[in-house]
């Protein structure tokens, strides 16, 4: 079975982490600096990693693009400092998603469950996306509405496949602009307000309330495909209870 590895040099919250995540039936290792979790994570299969940002040896994000340099274990980052720059650097190296301090522990446990569901390969060979009266098709490139097309532009579809390609996760502005437009379009956030406000007018209930296309402000967007049900062979036709 597959351990859990939390990297924490506060020693205390390092032991109630891990306290919390065995009652809950995780096997937990916890490394205090980021040399260990290195090691640790070279050493041994690991179900994810909950990585402090703030660590004595090297800093957070150093240890997300050593790890990425080789494997794409979930990545959950707790992180106590207000600046949004950390939290991006850290997205933008790898990271799947994070947690500010002080969190709870209900939030961080969901956030761990999301990241291992969604490294789990079947979750990425499903093509089509249920989601009431929407379907998005991923395989056939095609948006469904109420069972009549939704006309995207490529760009549009571009941007709706970046995200629904990552179901859940925080996708970060930069991601999405290298994606999508090109390396060199990385700070032009003004292009996803434009597209992603397109993209809520064709696939929202209520575009001024996102139920789908989730803003999370200064770092990126996520799609939350909530009661999603994914089938692996296209279909036209409402789905059936
Ligand atoms: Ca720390």
């Amino acid at each position: 079975m597959s351990r859990l590895l939390i990297v924490e040099d506060d020693e205390a919250l390092g032991r109630a982490l891990a306290i919390n995540l065995k009652v809950r039936g995780h096997q937990v290792v916890v490394a205090t600096n980021a040399a260990t979790a290195l090691r640790i994570a070279a050493a041994s299969p690991l179900e994810a990693v909950v990585l402090d940002l703030g660590l004595p040896d090297m800093s957070g994000v150093a240890v997300i693009t050593g790890l990425r340099g080789w494997s794409s274990i979930p990545i959950i980052v707790l992180s106590a400092r207000d600046g949004q720059r950390d939290k991006v650097a850290a997205l933008d190296a790898g990271a799947d998603d994070y947690v500010t301090k002080p969190f709870g522990m209900d939030e961080l446990l969901a956030r761990i469950r999301a990241a291992v569901r969604r490294a789990e390969p079947a979750a990425l060979a499903e093509p089509v996306l249920n989601m009431g009266d929407l379907t998005i098709d991923l395989a056939a490139k095609r948006v469904r509405r109420s069972g009549s097309d939704v006309r995207l532009t490529p760009t549009e579809w571009h941007l709706l496949e970046a995200l629904v390609r990552r179901p859940g996760r925080l996708v970060s502005h930069r991601q999405l602009l290298e994606e999508v437009w090109g390396p060199s379009y990385w700070s032009q956030t003004n292009y996803l307000r434009v597209y992603m406000a397109q993209l809520r007018r064709k696939l929202e209930a209520d575009p001024a309330k996102p139920q789908l296309l989730i803003t999370e402000p200064g770092l990126g967007y996520r799609f939350e495909p909530k009661d999603a049900e994914r089938n692996g062979a296209p279909t036209g036709a409402a789905s059936s209870d």
